[in-house]
């Protein structure tokens, strides 16, 4: 019987960049275990030697979760259809997290019920419902993509009292898709493009502003001050550390996450669904699964999932409708296709579950946990600069580049010294390496490449590697500075 599999687009590269594949199998465990015999480069990417997935895939059957080690041996029928998810990144009516007191305590004057007028006629928000947003308080951390819709219609909406939390300075490459920042705003604080925004909007928004990083020693005095917090970050780390803090105070997360054409929300609510580790308990390594910023995203994606959170938003605080909660929505904006998936809360889950491991913020160290430190037993990986490896260019010297990168990446800046072997296929590809000259590893910002070293040192390859400091990123400048000068 051949069973459709689906591959979320961050998982493609191991799979021929196919979004669906037909494979034989009875069960979900013969289908997954003839998926790694059938696409070899994905089976070192997503599995465990044991043959089991690892933790940060889930796998979806007709849009329910596998939960237990049984499930996997459940009869499948012809039409049923699986999906492999990775993190990239309910329903009951809820109540409203605005209490009738905080409610009673703003009115609406007449210019505001002219503004509002087309929120006050709707039966589910009217009058009440405005005043909760009006009383409520958002925080929105990151500025980009996503964080552009949700300040805008959050804006727009009413909300009383909006945070804006981003490090960032608004560059060029940021205003394809980052909608509340202009081309008078690049190289000015994010926050302050944004603030802009929200005044032009409606001025009389409360705004906190917050141009520094969320971490353990800050965050919980952030967003200990608002009603609901909108994941809008592009990293692990932030997302972990929202979630946990979140979790421990009782608030909920409006998350949202795209890759190229693919966008994911959810509302995760520790109180009453599973939480942000429940779906996903753990990051993917490093370099395995591309960012945002090194896959690309096409322009309207952000508008649409940002639109959904920001609604999301809007929802917990009139409360009213069906959330995300215990819900993840899907959206493939290329193949024009979304579900909606159940997700569960684990009894395991280490800050939700029953025995939670994770009880402060300050003692769990996220950049371990994210794989963004070197532990002391790990041989630290060799890097080169772009300066040094230009000049050895240059002299002459009989070196080996490998470059990493994806095909869409390789055509925005080609590197023709370079010869090109994906990350998958490094470990049977090693012959094409020889172990008596340098080898040199290119990726985009420098983390794949790291990650291609300590891959081909696990196949047992002796050869002296080393990694482009910062990626083609940051060398970009040095490289291909005199264009055609040696490329
Ligand atoms: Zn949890």
């Amino acid at each position: 019987m051949q069973i459709q599999v689906y591959i979320s687009a961050t998982l493609r590269a191991f799979a021929e960049r196919k979004a669906k594949v037909e494979i034989e199998g009875s069960t979900v465990r013969e289908v997954l275990g003839r998926l790694q015999d059938e696409y070899p480069e994905s089976k070192k990417a997503l599995f465990e030697e044991s043959g089991a997935l690892r933790p940060f895939v889930s796998v979806f059957v007709n849009e329910a979760p596998i939960a237990t080690d049984s499930e996997y041996d459940t009869a499948l029928k012809e039409t049923d259809k699986i999906l492999l998810l990775p993190i990239i990144a309910g329903g009951a009516p809820t109540e409203s997290v605005i209490s009738d007191e905080r409610r009673k305590e703003v009115s609406l004057d007449d210019a505001e019920i002219e503004r509002f007028n087309k929120h006050l006629m709707l039966r589910d928000i009217g009058v009440k419902g405005q005043k909760r947003i009006k009383a409520a308080k958002v925080l929105i951390v990151g500025l980009g993509s996503l964080g552009s819709p949700v300040v805008q219609y959050l804006a727009a909406a009413g909300v009383g009292t909006i945070g804006i939390a981003d490090f960032d300075e608004v560059s060029l490459g940021n205003l394809q898709s980052q909608v509340i920042h202009g081309t008078r705003d690049v190289h000015r604080p994010k926050t302050a493009s944004a603030k802009d925004t929200i005044k032009a909007i409606n001025p009389k928004i409360k705004i906190e502003a917050y141009n520094e990083k969320l971490e353990s020693d800050n965050i919980a005095n952030i967003i200990g001050e608002y009603d609901v917090v909108v994941d809008c970050t592009d990293n692990y780390k932030s997302r972990y550390l929202i979630n946990d803090a979140c979790v421990l105070l009782g608030k909920p997360v409006v998350f949202g996450a795209m890759y190229q054409f693919e966008g994911q929300v959810s509302v995760f609510d520790a109180k009453s669904g599973p939480c942000f580790r429940c779906q996903f308990p753990s990051p993917p390594p490093v370099g395995l699964v591309p960012t945002c910023s090194e896959g690309g995203v096409i322009s309207p994606l952000p508008g649409l999932i940002g639109s959904i959170q920001a609604n999301e938003v809007l929802k917990l605080i009139i409360g009213g409708g069906e959330t995300l909660i215990g819900k993840l929505l899907v959206a493939d904006t290329w193949n024009l296709h979304s579900s909606v998936l159940n997700i569960h809360k684990s009894e395991n889950c280490p800050i939700c579950g029953s025995n939670p491991t994770i009880t402060e913020i300050e003692d769990f160290d996220y950049e371990d946990f994210c794989g963004l430190r070197q532990t002391e037993e790990e041989t630290p990986v060799e890097v080169i600069t772009a300066e040094e490896l230009v000049a050895r260019i240059e002299r002459g010297d009989t070196i080996t580049i490998v470059d990493v990168r994806e095909p869409h990446e390789r055509a925005i800046h080609r590197f023709p010294n370079a010869i090109v072997i994906p990350i998958g296929q490094l470990a049977r590809r090693q012959k094409e390496l020889d172990p008596d000259i340098d080898t040199v590893f290119i990726c985009r910002e420098g983390k794949r490449s790291i990650l291609a070293i300590n891959t081909l040192r696990d196949a047992g390859y002796k050869g002296p590697m080393y990694s482009l400091a910062g990626g083609i990123e940051s060398a970009k400048n040095i490289i291909f500075s005199h264009e055609g000068a040696w490329l």
